[in-house]
């Protein structure tokens, strides 16, 4: 390999360590704004349970003084029924008095009512109380943690950014410059020459162009993807006992078009390049997940959309899609967390370069993905 390619291959490992670095801090303040948004909840919940139980207090004066009032008038009246003259004025004044009675009772009926009230929002306010109290105790947990994480990161940042600076120095400021437009765009400036074909675009490579890169007496780009190219002999001889052993092996299984969740490759996802895409239907909707090809990094969040997946998502589903075989829950991809684990990122990888084979073999007559040659050049 090229000394230049060789250094190269150390600053593309190092930019890709501080993409990751630059992602994971500016991931962790949102971390935090989740809980505190939580805790703010939590807390108007409280702040409403103990309004509630303010009003109980007034509610349960109120109808006791009313009590109060009552019993007033009725002895007034007790008082007065010894003075009356006639049947008539006696009738009404006990009338008066039964009516108060029954005030007296509607009012201790009220007071009961507020005092089973009490009991409930004491149990909610009490409840409130102890999850501010655990959220409170989370927060300052989650901002330590983050603190120190983004200390951690920044340290390391500082780190493989004076190697990353070293580095550059030592690369031809051509080559640098070639190398840097490529990783903007392409999310990696180097890829590998393996089966007369660029790893980095799948796109097959001229007969002459590959030899080049065997030799490795200049520096080769890819005239699809202009991505910098480099030969492994180790990893030739591994794909040649894969294509023996393929070539032995039962065919691929065709991945099924109504599966409830299909995989995809594609080589030219905008600034990412390479990258795994998944979509999953459920009921009316679809969701999808993007991780970088070769890392399994998750790129975004998970988007959910209305309808299934080819319906929600024609913008994704290019000509340059490969569909692969491959599935899992969705529950467990979100106990993935923002990378797909390697057994399952080995998975794809396989199925992706046996679909490759597939499309190569000139015996096979089917062809379930359209050419990589014509659409990845575009
Ligand atoms: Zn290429």
């Amino acid at each position: 390999m090229l000394p230049d390619i060789e250094k190269l291959f150390e600053l593309q490992a190092a930019d890709k360590e501080i993409r990751k670095l630059h992602e994971e801090v500016a991931a962790l303040p949102k971390r935090v704004a989740a809980i505190e948004e939580k805790l703010a909840g939590t807390k108007a919940h409280l702040e409403k349970a103990r309004t509630a139980a303010k009003g109980d207090e007034a509610n349960r004066k109120k109808f006791e003084s009313a009590i109060q009032d009552l019993q007033g008038k009725i002895s007034k009246y007790r008082d007065q029924s010894l003075d009356v003259k006639t049947n008539e004025q006696y009738k009404a004044l006990l009338h008066e008095i039964q009516f108060a009675e029954q005030e007296i009772r509607i009012n201790e009926d009220r007071i009961l009512e507020v005092m089973v009230n009490v009991e409930v929002r004491e149990k909610d306010v009490k409840a409130a109380e102890a999850e501010l109290k655990a959220e409170q105790v989370e927060i300052e947990k989650e901002k330590e943690e983050a603190r120190k994480v983004t200390a951690e990161d920044q340290a390391k940042l500082a780190e493989w950014n004076a190697k990353r600076d070293a580095l550059r120095r030592g690369i031809l400021e051509d080559l640098l410059r070639h190398y840097e437009r490529v990783m903007k765009f392409r999310g990696s400036g180097l890829a590998e020459a393996r089966e007369q074909k660029c790893m980095g675009c799948q796109v097959m490579l001229r007969p002459q162009t590959y030899n080049e890169v065997r030799i490795a007496e200049k520096v080769v780009v890819c005239e699809s993807c202009q991505r910098i190219l480099y030969f492994d002999p180790a990893n030739e001889v591994k794909v040649e006992q894969q294509v023996a052993e393929a070539a032995h092996a039962r065919r691929r299984p065709r991945p099924k078009a109504d599966a409830p969740q299909a995989w995809f490759y594609r080589p030219d996802y905008g600034e990412e390049g390479e990258v795994l895409l998944v979509f999953t239907n459920g009921g009316d909707s679809s969701t999808r997940r993007v991780y970088e090809m070769h890392t399994g990094r998750q790129i975004g969040d998970v988007l959910g959309r209305e309808g299934t997946y080819r319906l929600a998502f024609p913008e994704d589903l290019t000509d340059s899609a490969v569909r692969l075989n491959g599935h899992w829950d969705e529950e467990e991809m979100d106990e993935w967390g923002s990378e797909v684990p390697s057994h399952a990122l080995d998975v794809l990888h396989n199925d992706l370069r046996a679909a490759q084979r597939e499309h190569h073999a000139p015996k096979r007559k089917e062809h379930a993905t359209p050419p990589a040659e014509h659409t990845a050049a575009s």
